[in-house]
């Protein structure tokens, strides 16, 4: 074979494969290119899912009508220098791909207009045929038109998904835009419908309502960038990471993890551990199988992260991602610990005041302004999500404020209603209390806390006690052998599938300790997720709380409310089920026909 240079052509539609994967990259590199040239707003349209066609028009500074060809060479960039160094890249495009990637692959046609100039110029790409220039009347701006992508690539196009699976990739694409950047008011029109618009006031609440509907926007909790986490702290004390942004509440979740939007400095990522660093905060208090709703910006010093690892530029990557990955988990878990509101009786009510959208003054930008916004947070909250993440670097969290988070407001009891629920009444309304559902709260974070402080209350045998396992539990045993061992279990195996008893957590002492142990196996078979350790706390509160249909006394009632109130996350219990339903004396008001 001879070694033959690669025609312009040819070498040019295979480096466009690597930038224009589908319609959706189209998409993501013309509005970054809009964001880039500094603009407020940007529409994009869309057809047929994008393959018929996409036109994305800006506000920005434009082209020169000399440079709009120049644009359309490969490597041209008004980004970056010569000689420039790559590692401090503050804007989103600096390869110099996309244009010309994108014309290589259809027919595109681009206007554009800056301020000094009465017209705007245009070209017109078609692959194989001559280019066509000339001027026409148009707003300031940039307004870039692709039609018929991959009509030439048929290899590709088989590659590609239904017309409306290509449209929810351009739809996520915009939406993570949108959130990143609050600031822009973004037009989504799909096939002629408005699919998405954002005001462009700068809020991220604002953002997140025009995105997932004002009620969940409503209760979102802010994320502070406060909590800031030195990066390789041991060796240097360069730069520092922080986080900012919004996240769901415990009891708002999706059933996917396509609701997790991460941005390192204002870029959209793609990063499945750090996904699972905002998923990990929320232990305890999601259901299985749910995922929580983000918004976060990660400021991460330029020279720590790298953006030119891969064409698409949705890759980065960290020079210390373990500290990226600690400092998501430990903001987000402040967050969720610090403002914990109580899922509202109504549906459409905002849960809690604070987090009421009517009324309410604005939040200033949240991006510019967001340390201004740290009111709260709970005393020695450090320690807690310390002591909760053994597997991060200690935290650098700020010092705390001085008010205590008040996570529940004192509740008086008035009785207990079908033996399953406790009715309660608060300064702004009723409560309704899941009794079995409370009391495992408060257990498992009683059975935590005595495990970290090495104390679980065990009750030794006078005479070891033989089990015979069935073999599930068998496997179980061997595999969280440790993890019992921290709660108080002594059992050593015996052969042949027995087992001895020497200790056990006193919680599950009495009666027919064959029965109890393989109740307590049983549940522990049936919590899935949660590392081992949880899923023992977990199985134990689960065993010692109080069942529903039990009837308790009115000091019972007070007492384990108390203890509630005491505890770090009251509104859930460990499996992410709420705790309590509250209905406010404004909805009771508005049932009731009294206004
Ligand atoms: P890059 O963004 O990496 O520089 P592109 O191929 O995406 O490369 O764009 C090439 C150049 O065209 C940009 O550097 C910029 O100068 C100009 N350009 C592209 N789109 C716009 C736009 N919407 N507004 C203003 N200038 C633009
Ligand atoms: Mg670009």
């Amino acid at each position: 074979m001879t070694i033959r240079v690669l025609r312009p052509e040819v070498a040019a539609r295979i480096a466009a494969g690597e930038v224009v994967e589908r319609p959706a990259s189209v998409v993501k590199e013309l509005v970054e290119n809009a964001l880039d040239a500094g603009a407020t707003r940007i529409a994009v349209e869309v057809a047929g899912g994008g393959l018929d066609s996409i036109r994305v028009s800006d506000d920005g500074c434009g082209i020169e009508p000399a440079e709009l060809e120049t644009a359309f060479a490969r490597h041209a960039t008004s980004k970056l220098d010569d000689g420039e160094d790559l590692s401090l890249i503050v804007t989103l495009g600096f390869r110099g791909e996309a244009l010309p990637s994108i014309a290589a692959v259809a027919e595109v046609q681009a206007v554009s207009r800056p301020s000094h100039c009465q017209a705007a110029a245009y070209l017109r790409l078609s692959p194989g045929a001559p280019s066509q220039q000339g001027t026409k009347g148009a707003p300031v701006g940039t307004s870039v038109t692709v039609r018929h992508l991959f009509a030439r690539q048929p290899a590709r196009r088989k590659f590609l998904r239904s017309a409306a699976s290509e449209a929810s990739a351009v739809a996520a694409v915009v939406t993570h835009c949108a959130l990143a950047h609050p600031e822009v008011r973004f037009s989504l029109v799909m096939d002629g419908r408005q699919s998405l618009a954002t005001t462009g006031s700068g809020y991220l609440r604002d953002a997140l309502s025009a995105v997932y509907g004002p009620e969940v926007a409503g209760a979102m909790l802010e994320v502070r960038p406060a909590a800031r986490a030195r990066l390789d702290e041991a060796t240097t004390a360069k730069g520092a990471v922080s986080v900012a942004g919004m996240v769901s509440p415990p009891h708002i979740s999706r059933a996917g993890r396509g609701y997790i939007s991460l941005f390192v400095n204002r870029r959209c990522i793609q990063n499945r551990r750090l996904t699972y660093a905002v998923e990990e905060a929320y232990q305890g208090m999601l259901m299985v199988g749910r995922h929580p709703i983000a918004a976060l910006d990660l400021r991460v010093p330029y020279e720590e992260v790298d953006v030119n690892v891969h064409p698409t530029k949705a890759e980065v990557r960290f020079r210390d991602e373990s500290a990226v990955f600690g400092a998501i988990q430990r903001a987000v878990r402040q967050a969720l610990l610090t403002a914990s509101p109580v899922p509202g009786g109504d549906p459409g009510q905002p849960p809690g005041p604070a987090f009421a959208l009517a009324g309410q003054p604005a939040m200033p930008p949240l991006w510019e302004h967001g340390l201004k916004l740290a009111t709260r947070a709970t005393a020695g909250i450090a320690g807690v999500i310390d002591a909760a993440s053994p597997s991060t670097a200690a935290p650098a969290v700020e010092p705390p404020a001085a008010t205590p988070a008040q996570t529940l407001p004192v509740l008086r009891v008035i009785g207990q209603f079908g033996g399953v629920y406790i009715v309660a009444e608060g300064p702004d309304g009723m409560y309704l209390i899941d009794q079995h559902a409370a009391h495992e709260r408060v257990l498992y974070e009683r059975f935590l806390q005595q495990r970290r402080q090495r104390s679980p209350p065990v009750q030794g045998l006078l005479e070891p006690v033989a089990l015979e396992l069935a073999p599930g539990h068998g496997a179980l045993l061997a595999q969280e052998e440790e993890a019992l061992r921290e709660y108080g279990f002594d059992v050593e195996p015996f052969g042949d599938g027995a087992y001895v008893l020497r200790a056990l957590p006193r919680s599950l002492a009495g009666g027919d300790l064959r029965q109890t142990v393989g109740g307590f196996l049983d549940l522990m078979q049936n919590e899935e997720g949660g590392d081992g350790r949880d899923r023992v706390a977990m199985s134990l509160a689960c065993h010692g709380a109080v069942r529903a249909g039990k009837t308790l006394a009115l000091d019972e009632m007070r007492e384990l409310i108390q203890q509630l109130e005491e505890s770090e996350a009251p509104q859930t219990c460990p499996h992410g089920r709420p705790t309590m339903i509250h209905m406010s004396a404004d909805v009771l008001a508005r049932e009731f026909g009294r206004r």
